[in-house]
């Protein structure tokens, strides 16, 4: 494994798929204020990410979509309010990657050329869609063998230049990495099994995983590295609770641990958009 691509979905806590974003939202709570401890440990291990930023909280957020670029990160887009793809039109897609890229754009002062769909809800007709709007890559796709046809991004007419990486005149997509155990496929890379495995397990899982692929891809939520006490809905599940608030203390020491046994490994931790200007892409 020769590289490493570390991913922040820019998001505050109340888009998690399980809450009530507009009750949530009225409690005043934000992690995104407190990301800076993330940013310096960033800097101090040498490490440039791409940070995918929802278009409806750019404008409140601007400092810190500046500070992540005046540190030398990429920022994308993730979509304008986190609702999934699946549930909208091409034409509605596409207007509100509009209006979120503008609101990124503006409030970053940084243009945008990647995008992340929220829960990696991509589909092959908004993939083209995006293609025209402009932007020259995405990293929506994952596999789940379990569900062999659910969600598993069609790609006919990329080529797989690389492990993970498929490209199509210029336009690059980059696969979500998964490990396959049994007949499962565990997304090892990020979310929840991150907070939840141990780092002697994440490592022996990351072992296995690093001697069949080049690169690695890592995705994190900043609800997940900071410590900010989430007012959760008291109706919530118990297992809901649990998936929400496990390991989160502690996580960002976990992913330095995780980017330090990348870097022992001989892996460089590069902005996708770096990964695209050394293959002559950007
Ligand atoms: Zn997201």
């Amino acid at each position: 494994m020769n590289k490493a691509f570390l991913t922040v979905d820019l998001e505050e806590w109340y888009h998690l798929d399980y809450l009530d974003t507009d009750t949530c939202r009225d409690t005043g709570v934000r992690v995104l204020p407190q990301i800076f401890d993330f940013l310096d440990m960033l800097d101090d291990e040498g490490v440039k990410a791409t940070f995918f930023c929802v278009g409806e909280i750019a404008e409140e957020n601007a400092d810190i979509l500046r500070e992540i670029v005046r540190r030398g990160h990429a920022i994308g887009c993730h979509g304008w309010d986190h609702t999934l793809l699946t549930d909208k039109s091409v034409e509605q897609f596409v207007e509100e990657t509009r209006k979120a890229r503008a609101a990124i754009e503006e409030a970053a002062g940084t243009k945008v050329v990647g995008y992340r769909a929220s829960c990696f809800t991509m589909e092959r007709d908004k993939l083209d869609a995006l293609e025209a709007l402009g932007f020259r890559y995405d990293s929506s796709k994952i596999r789940f063998a379990q569900h062999p046809l659910y969600r598993n991004l069609d790609l006919t007419g990329f080529d797989n230049v690389e492990d993970l990486v498929y490209v199509r005149e210029g336009f690059s997509e980059y696969e979500i990495p998964t490990l396959d155990i049994m007949k499962y496929s565990i997304p090892i890379s990020g979310g929840g099994y991150l907070r939840l495995f141990p780092f002697w397990l994440l490592r022996l899982l990351l072992g296995k995983y690093a001697k069949r692929h080049e690169n690695f891809t890592i995705y994190v939520h900043p609800f997940e590295l900071t410590p900010t006490k989430l007012p959760l809905p008291k109706d919530l599940g118990v297992g809901t609770k649990f998936r929400c608030l496990v390991g989160r203390r502690g996580n960002l020491k976990k992913l330095r641990q995780v980017i330090r046994w990348l870097k022992r490994r001989g892996a460089r931790l590069i902005t996708l958009e770096q990964d695209r200007k050394e293959r002559g892409l950007a």
